[in-house]
Parts: C-alpha cells; structure tokens; sequence
C-alpha cells in the first residue's frame, strides 16, 4: 500500500525533491549556463513493458548486466540519466540534482534551442508508449511540476518526442489524453484540477477498453 505524504513537495537550494529517495547517477556535468527553464517528459520500462525491476536503476547507474535480457545487452553501454523516476506506485526517485546536467534528451531542440539537456529537467515516467500511466504517477508528477515551478523559472513543459522528432516516441501519445495532458500542464496553476480530471481522462478509457478486449 502506498503511503501518502502530506507534506508539500519542494525543491532544496541544492536542486533536490524533499521526497522519495536519492540514488546518485555518474551520467552527470555540469549546466553551462545555469538555466533550469524547461521539464522534459519522457517514458522507461527495463525491460520493455516490464515494470517494478531494478533495470532502469541500474542503466542509470551503469550498472546493468548485458546477460540479464538481450535488450540489457543492446544498451548496457549507454551512458545516460534522468533528473527524476516515477515508479508505478508514483514512488519518486532522484538521480541527479535540478542543478546539474543530467543526459536524457540527447540530441535535441526546443523552439530552435539545440541540447535541451542543458536547460532542462528530466522526468522519466516508467511505462511504455502502448500503456495510459497510473493514477498514482500523475499524482506524484503533478507535484513534482509544482515544485519545479516554485524553484525555478520554469517556461514551458513538453515530451521526449517533441524536442526529439522522428528519432524518440516518448512519453507516447497514449490516446489524445496526453497531448491534453502536457497542454494542461502548461497552464496555470490555477488549472490542478484541470489536470487532475486530465489525468483521469486519460486513464478510464484506456481501461475500460482493455476490459472489454477480454
Ligand atoms: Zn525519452
């Protein structure tokens, strides 16, 4: 069962969420320019649709083993990270501080800004582009992107595929939920609870399909 935190989230002077759990990622440098302006939205499963193991864990760590899966063994050598991971459960974990550069976006362009990893926050929502996430991980995002507004000058929000074009397909267009989605998030706080029912939009169709299929 998952235990809910009342405290706010917020994010400290030294760029880390006060919830969930630090795991340190060497797949880190430092931002050029100090600049903390976008939130990039992306999704992970290791391996593929597989959710609850240690693999994205240990990807971000360096640490995953090419035996384990043939798709460990594909990307193993990959150096990369996120700035943050939101389990099933929406259990957060951190890898690397908001003021540093983590390596997620990889080649990349925002309105004509290339390397988004330098100004950007990384968001991994663990799932797969074929799936509507949990409730629980929206929850756990939207404070997330509360707290990153309140720390930093947060201008817009967006996915993988979006800065990514024709080379990412992430976070997923699951339905038209999540276009609605990032367009909520991009609205004004006093919009939550346009995002709440967002959220729920774009889960109950989903799963109300999958019970039919059966
Ligand atoms: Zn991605």
């Amino acid at each position: 069962m998952r235990l809910i935190n009342h405290q706010p989230m917020l994010i400290s002077n030294a760029g880390y969420a006060n919830q969930g759990v630090h795991i340190p990622s060497p797949n880190v440098d430092a931002r050029p320019a100090h600049e903390v302006s976008l939130i990039v939205i992306h999704n992970i499963s290791l391996p593929p649709s597989q959710y609850g193991g240690n693999g994205i864990v240990e990807l971000f760590t360096n640490q995953l083993n090419p035996d384990e899966h043939p798709y460990y063994a594909e990307i193993y050598t990959r150096k990369v990270s996120a700035h943050f991971l939101i389990r099933r459960d929406g259990h957060l974990i951190q890898f690397v501080s908001c003021l540093q550069r983590a390596w997620h976006a990889g080649q990349s362009n925002w309105q004509g800004r290339e390397r988004c990893n330098d100004f950007s926050v990384g968001i991994e929502l663990e799932g797969s582009d074929f799936e509507a996430f949990e409730l629980a991980q929206y929850e756990t995002l939207k404070n997330l992107i509360t707290a990153l507004k309140l720390a930093y000058p947060i201008t817009a929000i967006t996915g993988h595929s979006d800065i990514a074009p024709g080379r990412k397909t992430d976070p997923g267009d699951f339905l038209t939920g999540q276009k609605l989605l990032l367009k909520a998030l991009n609205a004004h706080d006093k919009n939550n609870k346009y995002f709440v029912f967002m959220a729920l939009f774009s889960i109950f169709p989903l799963r109300l399909r999958r019970k039919r299929c059966r």
